[in-house]
């Protein structure tokens, strides 16, 4: 089944937020991104990851986020429409009862290290072995703004569960440190329709992206994305939201749960389109709660030389990039993509984009990206304008699933 035969994959507060941001008709684009069942390489892909983030809702109605981990290959994946979960969720997770009966959820596999993602909702019950889920949608995604991380198991002994209803100082400086947040939401809307139930999205930035007003109150920005819509849509019907913050040193999790109220005009950080004005109801913070620690991988960055402007059309610049250490550049696959780092000036921690690879994969020696200018693109405008033969940018190692075979 296609999307068209699930009629429209958006529900009304999608389309209300998509025709708000002025994004169009996003259905007649995305439908092949949007589909009932996992593709064979999203079910791999699924079924390798040490951990799941989960989000749904608690027994009282509140929306939370959570991860699920558990043993090499304990997700599998007997058929396209179907994961099952060789695991269970601690006791103490917000979630643990509702897993129990039986509930909808949103679930967001990601790899943090290759910054590979993909989503899908469903419904979740008890199995024999842990959990099994029913999946009822599926996306792709895009990669931007991920933070690089490898992971490894530790030995782990959970902490003393702390519960509250305002952020503590720990938990304000955990939170002003953090690069990404997981983030869920829901809604229930026509009865049975594709596009109803839970999502789990991931939200990253520069440390500090989120912005703490005060201990019951943040605000988190929302940056350019996938056009879906499919957070803010749930929020503008059901402001019930859940927040999840990892310490990845740790295996730490911080849960939030409260209402969110979207500012469509946050003027103060230009690379925001969006704030989510959340107020926090019930916080959970859970020690060592997961086996797994992560670390960054900072040096899988590359500082790159533009060696050479080509302009192609009145809008679109070709711009040629070196590695500025003389040394080999990591190869690419055709239809893969550069994702590059900037530091604008004016602007307040890093702008992140990715422009399509448009020279020859056996060019070893340069990078091409034709970027077409923005009249009121950030990214866009500053390469165009201000990226002069000889300026360095930093570029991460060329990325994405559809090449061409
Ligand atoms: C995998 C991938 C590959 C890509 N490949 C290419 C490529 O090969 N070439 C290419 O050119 N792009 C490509 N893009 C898109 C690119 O990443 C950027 O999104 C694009 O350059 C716009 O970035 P920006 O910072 O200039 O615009 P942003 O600042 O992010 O703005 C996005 C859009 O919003 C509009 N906008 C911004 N501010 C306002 C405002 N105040 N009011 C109204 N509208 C506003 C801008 O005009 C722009 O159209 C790719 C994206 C992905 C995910």
């Amino acid at each position: 089944m296609t999307s068209s035969d699930l009629g429209n994959p958006f529900h009304a507060g999608e389309r209300a937020a998509q025709e708000r941001a002025g994004a169009g008709d996003v259905a007649a684009w995305a439908g092949g991104f949007i589909r009932d069942h996992l593709p064979e390489q999203h079910r791999a892909f699924h079924t390798s990851l040490p951990f799941l983030v989960i989000s749904g809702g608690d027994d009282a109605g509140r929306t939370w986020i959570t991860l699920i981990e558990g043993p090499d290959g304990f997700a599998t994946s007997p058929d396209p429409r179907c994961i099952q979960l060789a695991t269970q969720l601690g006791t103490d997770d917000p979630l643990a009862m509702t897993f129990a009966h039986g509930t909808e959820i949103g679930v967001l596999g990601i790899e943090l290290a290759s910054r590979r993602r993909n989503r899908f909702s469903g419904h979740i019950r008890p199995s024999a072995a842990g959990y099994a889920i029913d999946i009822r949608q599926t996306f792709g995604n895009c990669p931007q703004y991920i933070s690089e991380r490898a992971w490894r198991r530790a030995e782990t002994t959970p902490g003393r569960v702390i519960r509250s209803t305002a952020l503590s100082a720990d938990q304000i400086a955990q939170i002003t440190a953090a690069d990404t947040m997981f983030i869920g939401s829901g809604h229930q809307g026509r009865a049975g329709a594709a596009s109803d139930g839970y999502d789990a999205s991931h939200r990253g930035g520069p440390a500090g992206f989120v912005q703490v007003v005060d201990d019951t109150h943040l605000r988190i920005p929302d940056y350019a994305g996938n056009n879906f819509f499919n957070t803010i849509g749930n929020l503008m019907l059901d402001p019930s939201v859940g927040l999840l913050f990892i310490d990845f040193e740790t295996g730490g999790l911080l849960h939030l749960s409260g209402r969110a109220t979207i500012d469509w005009n946050p003027g103060d950080d230009h690379d925001a389109r969006r704030m989510i004005d959340v107020r926090i109801d019930q916080i959970i913070q859970r020690p060592a709660a997961v086996s797994l620690r992560w670390a960054r991988q900072d040096h899988l960055t590359r500082r790159l030389r533009l060696d050479k402007r080509v302009r192609e059309t009145a809008d679109v610049v070709s711009f040629h990039f070196a590695a500025a250490d003389g040394r080999p550049l990591v190869p690419f696959a055709a239809g893969q993509h550069l994702p590059i780092e900037l530091q604008i000036p004016g602007q307040k921690g890093t702008s992140r984009r990715s422009y399509s690879l448009s020279g020859s994969p056996d060019d070893r020696d340069r990078y091409r990206i034709s970027i077409k200018r923005e009249d009121r693109g950030l990214v866009s405008r500053f390469l165009h304008d201000h990226l002069a033969e000889g300026s360095l940018i930093d570029a991460q190692r060329p990325s994405g699933d559809f090449v061409i075979p």
